[in-house]
């Protein structure tokens, strides 16, 4: 909350307010950031821990078809005060269960799970924050307007965990650089939205736009690399 008035002073467009969730019922914004989404360690988590505590069970009714069904009513509340759009902050490995749900629910196609870090750049199509995916592969980034907005991205080759930056519009290198290891890659010389990734076949090394996505989808770049 403190840093508020910080942030406000950096982004002089916006009004930024901090809230509960009691004291937002029949308030809106476009905009919602629901924080501390965590699982329960203790009574701090939400929904909290045990909701067969005895002095939960008193002010919980009887049937409640629902687990949680008094949180579950807050996180709904939360969840429909934005006209927009809504970002859930969340412990990646001790996530809330009502995000767990969201996550598992194939209605909820719009939601776009992924850790976010401060450094990451944005979405070179839409401007919309980038966040990263681990899969059995590595990381792969992916924007949060998803699915209006396609934009995905691989890992920086060199450092595995980074996303290559698109060079700002007044830099003098037209490189991209790697937010976590700052290597620096070649931009793609035929879509200029991507950066060059090394790979390796049978016909040897080649590089390919990192917009690349399968034969006939995304940018189709490649050059051969000739060993010197
Ligand atoms: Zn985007
Ligand atoms: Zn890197
Ligand atoms: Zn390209």
């Amino acid at each position: 909350p403190e840093s508020l008035a910080e942030l406000e002073g950096k982004h002089p467009g916006l009004r930024i307010s901090f809230r509960s969730i009691h004291s937002a019922k029949g308030l809106e914004a476009d905009h919602v950031v629901v924080m501390d989404l965590d699982a329960a360690t203790g009574r701090l988590g939400f929904p909290a821990s045990n909701p067969d505590e005895p002095i939960l069970r008193l002010v919980q009714p009887e049937a409640e078809d629902f687990p949680f069904a008094e949180e579950r009513r807050l996180f709904y509340v939360a969840l429909t005060r934005a006209k927009q759009g809504v970002t859930l902050l969340a412990d990646p490995d001790h996530p809330s269960a009502f995000v767990r749900e969201l996550e598992a629910d194939p209605a909820c196609r719009e939601l776009v799970s992924g850790e976010a870090a401060d450094n990451l750049p944005p979405c070179v199509e839409c401007g919309g924050a980038m966040v990263a995916k681990r899969r059995a592969g590595g990381i792969r980034f992916t924007c949060t307007h998803s699915p209006l907005c396609t934009n995905t991205s691989p890992s920086c080759p060199a450092c595995g965990e980074g996303m290559p930056a698109h060079p700002a519009p007044d830099a003098i290198s037209r490189r991209w650089t790697c937010s976590s290891c700052a290597t620096a890659r070649e931009g793609c010389p035929r879509c200029q939205a991507g950066w060059l990734v090394p790979r390796n076949s049978k016909h040897g090394e080649f590089v390919s736009c990192s917009r690349w996505i399968g034969p006939g989808k995304g940018c189709q770049y490649k050059r051969s690399v000739r060993e010197a």
